[in-house]
């Protein structure tokens, strides 16, 4: 079976105990390759090459810096097919987008920072004419990035390519569960001729690798991204050592839906925000709120289409819906759908594990559920689910329709559909979201900030702001 390798002062290498763990593929529900069962000495080693590297990559010239990411961009291009199907065997998503979106975002994301760094600016402050303020920019030292399993490779290089672009040097873990586009993604690094010490990634389980990275005294800044409750414990480990930290964490997102839509727009963009990637995007909108007058149009038009969903073969370019990404998931999804008929919910569609035949016989798949009839207090609107499940509830009022959007802990992203200009910005001010999408969704620009508000996260990610997050900033004011 094939083992997967720790890149480590820019080597790839075994974990100091050379002890692996099983890759399970979830379109197969077995093991297909082992990954590093990496701790605290990995972090360490990892972490020694990071501070040595960081004296020359933190003063290579931006344009020198730049050359090398464009570099890695372009190999992840070159590779997209074989780093989409390892990304659909790894996660269990359909190829189909991995190849559209996961693979070509994550050269997007290298491409974004590699040209931004060099055309960043400073602030000037003249103080009259006694005083000029200039703010200045370093890199902030040994940076510890850490990332889930739902857009494996997309994710990961969401954060490892500011802080590289910044001048950082990094200490990387992926999600345990989908470690293998990361893997490849290391051995890009090594055949574009990143030096040696500026990017490690170290893999495995968050408790142990991942706990190392947080706890490590020479790792300055923390970024991370996943759920609420892990956001929580880094957090614990972090504040004290005064580590900055940027948390992007879980969602549990409203869909507005008013009388006045652009009605077979929100019916089949719904659709994909619904059951994208299997449901296991933090932006979904797993809470469906529907005004009152067309609420009965828009169950019968979702269901339809929700029922012509195919659920398969990932590696089938016909299938809509792939594995969940393990079985512990596939449970916790179960155990949600089980829930919500306990709350009162009526199961209108789906709602059952889906058993496959041939290669995938013992795959972890789950059909499109739709539910109604449930109150948004309860547990099943209130907490996430992370899965092919929507709940759809009427609501007579906008001020109704707020309420409901506003109810949960979380405020990571919601989508408004209005041809109502006026109530479109009035309702998006409203919202407690990071994002919010008015008749579109999941429509990204790079350029502009992203996060949570609530729990659902810390800081942002995105543009400018986080090159910054991987800077010390400070303000020097030169006397006239
Ligand atoms: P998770 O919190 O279980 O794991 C995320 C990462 O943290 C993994 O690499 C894991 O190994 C590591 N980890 C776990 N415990 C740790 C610890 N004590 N110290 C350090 N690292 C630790 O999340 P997940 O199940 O992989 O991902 C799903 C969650 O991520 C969902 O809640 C989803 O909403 C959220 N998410 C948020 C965003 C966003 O941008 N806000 C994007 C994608 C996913």
């Amino acid at each position: 079976m094939q083992k997967l390798l720790n890149y480590i002062n820019g080597e790839l290498v075994n974990p100091v105990t050379g002890n692996f763990f099983e890759n399970i593929n979830p379109a197969e529900g077995k093991p297909y390759s082992l990954v590093p069962d990496s701790g605290a000495a990995d972090v360490a080693l990892a972490t020694e090459a990071a501070t040595r590297a960081f004296a020359a990559w933190s003063t290579t010239p931006a344009k020198n810096r730049s050359v090398i990411l464009l570099k890695i961009a372009a190999l992840i291009e070159r590779d997209l097919d074989q780093l989409a199907l390892a990304e659909s065997t790894d996660q269990g998503k359909p190829v189909a987008l991995a190849k559209a979106l996961d693979i070509p975002r994550a050269a997007a994301n290298i491409r974004f920072y590699a040209t931004a760094i060099l055309h960043e600016s400073a602030h000037t402050h003249f103080t009259d004419n006694d005083a000029i303020n200039y703010t200045q920019h370093t890199p902030v030292g040994v940076v510890g990035c850490i990332s889930p399993w739902n857009l494996p490779l997309y994710l990961f290089t969401w954060k490892i390519a500011p802080a590289l672009a910044a001048g950082c040097t990094v200490v990387a873990k992926p999600s345990e569960i989908t470690p293998m586009t990361a893997y490849l993604f290391s051995r890009l690094c090594v055949e574009a001729g990143l030096p040696a010490g500026v990017l490690n990634i170290v893999h495995g389980y968050g408790a142990k690798a991942g706990q190392a990275i947080v706890e490590h005294a020479e790792i300055k800044a923390i970024s991370f991204t996943g759920g609420t409750a892990t956001g929580k414990i880094i957090a614990a480990t972090a504040g004290p050592m005064f580590k900055k930290l940027s948390l992007e964490l879980g969602g549990k997102n409203p869909n507005i839906i008013f009388a006045d839509c652009d009605f077979e727009k929100a019916v089949s963009t719904s659709i994909q925000s619904s059951f994208a990637n299997q449901g296991e995007i933090c932006l979904c909108g797993s809470r469906i709120f529907v005004e009152r007058s067309l609420y009965q149009k828009f169950i019968e038009a979702f269901t339809t289409q929700t029922k012509a969903l195919v659920v398969g073969d990932p590696l089938n370019e016909k299938t809509n819906l792939g594995a969940i990404a393990s079985e512990a998931h596939l449970n916790k999804v179960l155990s949600y759908i089980e829930l919500a008929k306990k709350e009162g919910g009526t199961i209108i569609q789906g709602g059952k594990q889906v058993k496959l035949s041939g290669r995938c016989a013992t795959g972890y798949f789950i059909e499109p559920t739709v539910i109604t009839g449930l109150s948004h207090t309860c547990r099943t609107n209130q907490e996430e689910i992370f899965g092919p499940v929507v709940t759809i509830m009427p609501f007579d009022t906008e001020e109704e329709a707020l309420v409901y959007a506003n109810s949960t802990p979380y405020g990571l992203a919601a989508t408004i559909w209005t041809e109502n200009l006026k109530r479109a910005h009035r309702v998006a001010a409203e919202v407690k979201s990071g994002i919010i999408w008015v008749n579109c969704w999941l429509f990204r620009d790079l350029r502009t900030p992203f996060g949570g508000m609530k729990q659902s996260g810390v800081g942002r990610e995105g543009g400018f702001e986080a090159l910054r997050f991987f800077t010390d900033e400070k303000n020097v004011c030169v006397k006239l």
